[in-house]
């Protein structure tokens, strides 16, 4: 008899999902086939599903996945530390692979926008090998996949969000440069804001501000970190600038971070910066994020604004290094504080996308 899986499966943006059994085949060399234990819904999921962004139908929503290693194809020997791998080791993986020759891989170090990359969760379910995305029993790992062997005393709850939204935000400080003594402050408080406070605190950032308009975040940014927490919504740019800089003496802060999704979140935040500042956008991931900004202001004040989309397979190394260093000083396991099953996936979809909960975790 064949092997199953089930797989919740995305069918249309804004329909409940389905859930269907597909074969489970033997792994080809070079793949590895993962029994998921926990994923998450990341806030790209919520945006697809909404039809806010292109994902093929019918798939499988979810990238955020760890599981535990059923079987190991032939040419799979180590992890992205050098660790041997074997059946039943638990892992966490790169959100992405890519294979063959890449320009921007082997020229500019950027393997993660190679021409081609492709991401898990983004997959029409009806072709082979079915699985390839976060809610389901069953996930192939595919070659060009940086894949990690987690420790044993590192919780469900803490490893899933490494290949995301931890990576993602290592790869979000590193481009900001943040430097010991530095101010930084952060616009969004979700998952992603969270992890940039602690991150910035553990880069030696002296002060840390974090902004949003969700009481239940800015609660949660204090233990993640940040400093002093403002609740925008009640607040005018001006009043707001003027309140952040005054925290940043002499001049402004030195690192402007924007993971809310705002585009008028930019200009606002660049006036928040000192002479020679750096700002990092890492949130405005749908297009037609338009902002009008005066270059003047950018070229007088010497700021360096930067883009970062994905990340290079090292920041997923040390964002386990992170998470391990610091899980005694923030609390990285009430971050995922819901866990749904798989046929409760539209139920957990509903909460994350209202904010009912801060990050939802589906366990096969
Ligand atoms: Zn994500």
């Amino acid at each position: 008899m064949t092997k199953t899986g089930r797989a919740v499966v995305y069918e249309s943006p804004n329909t409940p999902f389905v859930i269907r059994e597909y074969p489970v085949r033997d792994v080809h060399p070079g793949e590895v086939l993962v029994r998921i234990t926990m994923s998450t819904i990341c806030r790209s999921d919520i945006h697809s599903y909404q039809g806010r962004r292109p994902n093929p139908c019918p798939g499988i929503l979810g990238h955020e996945i760890i599981g535990i290693i059923e079987q190991i194809g032939e040419e799979i020997s180590n992890d992205l530390r050098g660790d041997p791998l074997s059946v039943g080791d638990r892992v966490t993986w790169t959100e992405f692979f890519h294979h063959g020759e890449s320009h921007y891989r082997d020229i500019h170090d950027m393997p993660q926008k190679s021409p081609g990359l492709r991401k898990y969760g983004h997959d029409l379910v009806e072709d082979d090998p079915h699985f390839l995305g976060g809610f389901a029993d069953y996930c192939y790992i595919l070659p060009g996949t940086g894949i990690l062997r987690l420790p044993d005393n590192l919780s469900d709850e803490e490893a899933t969000p490494l290949n995301c939204g931890v990576a993602t935000m290592i790869s979000v400080t590193e481009a900001a440069n943040i430097q010991l003594g530095d101010t930084v402050v952060v616009q969004g408080l979700g998952l992603l804001g969270l992890y940039g406070c602690a991150i910035a605190k553990a880069r030696g950032a002296r002060t840390v501000i974090g902004l949003d308009t969700v009481p239940a975040r800015l609660a949660m940014a204090g233990k993640f970190g940040a400093d002093t927490v403002f609740d925008i919504s009640s607040m005018d740019e001006e009043t707001l600038v003027k309140a952040v800089r005054a925290l940043c003496p002499p001049d402004g802060a030195d690192v402007g971070i924007e993971v809310c999704g705002v585009p008028d979140a930019v200009p606002t935040g660049i006036k928040m910066l000192r002479i020679g500042g750096r700002y990092v956008i890492g949130g405005l991931v749908n297009p037609d994020a338009n902002f009008t900004i005066d270059g003047n202001q950018i070229l007088k004040k010497w700021i360096t604004l930067k883009g970062i989309h994905n990340y290079h397979p090292r920041h997923l190394v040390q964002a386990l290094d992170f998470v391990m260093s610091s899980r005694d000083r923030f609390p990285f396991k009430e971050i995922v504080d819901s866990k749904f099953s798989l046929d409760q996936l539209d139920e957990a979809f509903a909460k994350a996308a209202d904010h009912t909960v801060l990050r939802a975790a589906i366990v096969p």
